[in-house]
């Protein structure tokens, strides 16, 4: 048996509990994001902020995927959220079949969006469907605007991209329209958001999108 294969199995075996997943989220009409992004983009920054402004308009939830250690599942239970921290334990991605296990742990009662940080990589991520409602990479400014070019795959899949940590623009090499640009020419769909943890920058945007999403899914 090929490599090629097994890898078409494991695909299909994610995607049938993924499809499961999707399910069990509209019957709870719970609103899913799966957030991308190689390492130290500021992911959980992004999440703690998010999560501080949805804060009683948003009933949220989160599941935590890292290679080692649940030192960001510690930050975000710091905001009164219930969490789960996978543990891949050097795997480079989230799978369906973690997430449903995590899935499991979580007081899911009455919780409207739920956020998955995967593991901090923007290579086979981009394969495994979690059946969220939209996937988010996440890119700093501080990482370069080549982005899109190299990782063309996480790009073309992306729903959003939220681009963080602009209040350093000033300081480093990088174009947004370059960066727009490249990612349009590969998803013409893909949504753009501008943040800065540090200033607060931009999320006004990026909450009210998120709060618009659940007005949406009400109607
Ligand atoms: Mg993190
Ligand atoms: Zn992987």
């Amino acid at each position: 048996m090929s490599v090629v294969t097994v890898e078409r199995k494991v695909l299909e075996k994610n995607d049938q509990v993924a499809d499961i997943i999707r399910g069990q989220f509209k019957r709870q009409n719970i609103i899913a994001l799966n957030l991308l992004s190689s390492p130290g983009s500021g992911k959980t920054t992004l999440l703690e902020r998010t999560l501080e402004l949805l804060s009683g308009h948003i009933i949220s939830a989160v599941i935590e995927g890292d290679v080692q250690t649940d030192i960001d599942a510690q930050r975000i239970a710091k905001h009164h959220v219930p969490v789960v921290q996978i543990v891949t334990n050097g795997g480079c991605h989230l799978d369906a079949m973690l997430v449903r296990d995590a899935l499991a742990e979580l007081p899911l009662d009455g919780v409207q969006m739920l956020f998955i940080e995967n593991v901090g990589n923007l290579v086979c991520p981009a394969s495994y469907d979690l059946g969220e409602n939209y996937k988010v990479v996440i890119v700093s400014t501080t990482e370069g605007d080549d982005k899109p070019v190299k990782y063309p795959k996480m790009f073309r899949v992306a729903n959003v991209c939220v681009l963080s940590k602009i209040d350093l623009l000033d300081h480093v090499d990088f174009d947004i329209d370059r960066f727009k640009a490249h990612a349009r020419m590969i998803n013409p769909d893909l949504l753009f958001f501008a943040t800065s943890a540090e200033t607060g920058d931009g999320f006004d945007k990026w909450t009210d999108w998120l709060r618009q999403l659940l007005k949406m899914r009400s109607l």
